[in-house]
């Protein structure tokens, strides 16, 4: 019986493999990879914000697929990067945390794309220390890069472009797109905005967005992280707390230092508009500054319109891609991703930042466009991750998929195929504990559609959710015996997940060739 069925399995395989050779030979549709760093699906409207409006992230979604459970294997900026470009978790591709540094000789879906015929670019927010590899054309941000008046690193050095980042990442992405590229060949381009990023600095045409406005509040801001484990109450990264008035806030006083070199970078208009935006609020503050439940209050307002500001140039940009796209005859024969490389906390459990396996940093946002083969409209709930990215883009162009990869082809979900085995639970692993940025202990876990096992194994504690009573994650009930049988097959799945990728240290370790 096994062995029929696998050979039927290995038949169809062939079959299948053949037909999208056949496909990719007449057809291989453009990538165009939009990615966002640390936005929130709370932030978009096709997710159902109910602080902001991205219709141009929305017209993607409308015209293509929503994700709604899209989650991450590791909720941090560089290792989430590592795994879109590998398709491996952390412990593969030996990016761990923000303090790693990318071995740009392994293999990459860009690099796959590459040799099949694809002209590849990368532009913007890279994050991962080395230069990038598997790419024809490719600009980068140092580091985290600056909101004003950005550096670049290209193969030929640094160069300084003037202007808001969101609006300059994009008018070098289709600058490529318009002299820079072959066009006898199709392209992946990977735009990967620098924004929302703390510290959330607004360009000059959003800056006064929400003036005067009171933004609502989450249900869990004032969360006192009772009847959890101890990580949640160790963790740096609260509104109310953790805030740097002057990078964070914006709160300067006159002639701050910190304030003025930020200025120096952006031209006298740019200024201006800063700072008419700010002045009343902050003349306000200094004269009676908020303490105890009013200052939490205030620090999320100021940080969570900054936050939406930065999104609104990005929601901008991304249009004017769209638009581009539609004007060159493109729309129709280019795959549209937009994505982030986590989610966020937009004040919930009190906090800013992301790294936990709690819902609002483990999902990050996907919407997917494909004329002709998406659905619009159409809305996919079972779990994908990042981890499947890679699989993804090498299935839209017809390339094999290297075994050592450990995600899955989203593919056949796109094209609204019957999709009759898939996962049904995901391990997820965090490493960057303290002392690190936020001191988050190190964590990993297991989660299924409704529930969620997580071990902060420095701490030796456990907790454990069950998202249809608490979608919020308030309660664990690890230690709750009428959940004794439902945390025995979470324990049972974990140790089965650890198994099949193969998670053999808990520390970082050098990476395997
Ligand atoms: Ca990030």
């Amino acid at each position: 019986m096994r062995i029929t069925s696998l050979f039927a399995y290995a038949f169809f395989a062939a079959l299948s493999s053949f037909a999208s050779l056949a496909d990719a030979a007449t057809e291989q549709p453009n990538i165009l990879f939009i990615f966002a760093d640390d936005h929130a699906y709370q932030a978009i409207s096709a997710y159902g914000s109910n602080r902001n409006q991205t219709p141009n992230i929305d017209r993607i979604a409308n015209q293509g697929m929503r994700f709604d459970r899209c989650v991450v294997t590791n909720s941090i900026c560089g290792p989430s990067r590592a795994v879109i470009l590998t398709g491996k978790y952390s412990h593969k591709n030996g990016f761990y945390d923000n303090r790693s540094v990318f071995d740009g000789t392994q293999m990459t879906f860009p690099k796959l794309l590459q040799q099949a015929g694809y002209q590849t670019a990368m532009v913007g927010k890279w994050h991962l220390r080395t230069d990038p590899t598997g790419f024809d054309f490719w600009e980068v941000l140092p580091g985290q890069g600056r909101y004003y008046s950005p550096v670049f690193r290209t193969p030929e050095g640094r160069v300084v472009k003037k202007g808001y980042v969101t609006d300059v990442t994009t008018d070098t992405a289709l600058e490529w797109l318009e002299n820079g590229r072959d066009q006898q060949k199709p392209f992946l381009l990977m735009l990967q905005h620098k924004a929302p990023h703390r510290e959330w600095a607004p360009g000059p045409d959003h800056v006064a967005d929400y003036n005067g406005e009171t933004l609502p509040e989450p249900e869990t801001l004032f969360d006192d992280y009772r009847n959890r484990s101890d990580a949640a109450k160790d963790a740096t990264m609260r509104v109310g707390d953790h805030m740097r008035p002057m990078e964070d806030l914006k709160v300067w006083p006159e002639g701050a230092k910190y304030a003025e070199r930020q200025f120096k970078l952006m031209s006298p208009e740019e200024q201006q508009a800063w700072k008419a935006a700010y002045k009343e609020e902050n003349d306000a503050y200094m004269q009676d500054p908020p303490t105890g439940e009013a200052k939490t209050r205030w620090n999320y307002q100021r940080y969570i319109k900054d936050y939406l500001r930065c999104i609104a140039s990005v929601d901008d940009n991304v249009g004017r891609v769209l638009d581009y796209l539609d004007e060159h005859g493109l729309a129709d024969n280019t795959v549209v991703v937009y994505s982030s490389d986590q989610g966020f906390y937009l004040g919930e459990h009190g906090w800013y930042d992301k790294r936990w396996m709690y819902e609002e940093s483990f999902r990050t946002p996907l919407v997917v466009r494909w004329p002709g083969v998406v659905q619009p409209g159409s809305v996919e709930k079972r779990m994908v991750s990042n981890l499947d990215f890679a699989e993804t883009f090498l299935d839209i162009a017809g390339v094999d998929i290297p075994a050592e990869m450990q995600g899955a082809s989203l593919e056949p979900m796109l094209r609204g195929q019957p999709v009759d085995q898939w996962r049904d639970s995901f391990y997820y692993h965090y490493y960057e504990g303290p002392p690190a940025s936020h001191d988050v202990a190190r964590h990993y876990g297991v989660a299924t559609d409704r529930y969620k096992l997580i071990h902060y194994y420095d701490l030796d504690q456990w907790e454990m959710f069950d998202l249809e009573d608490d979608p919020n994650e308030m309660m664990s009930v690890f230690n709750d015996p009428t959940y004794a049988d439902v945390r025995a097959e979470l324990e049972q799945k974990l140790a089965e997940l650890r198994q099949q990728f193969e998670v053999t240290s808990d520390e970082p370790e050098p990476l395997k060739k």
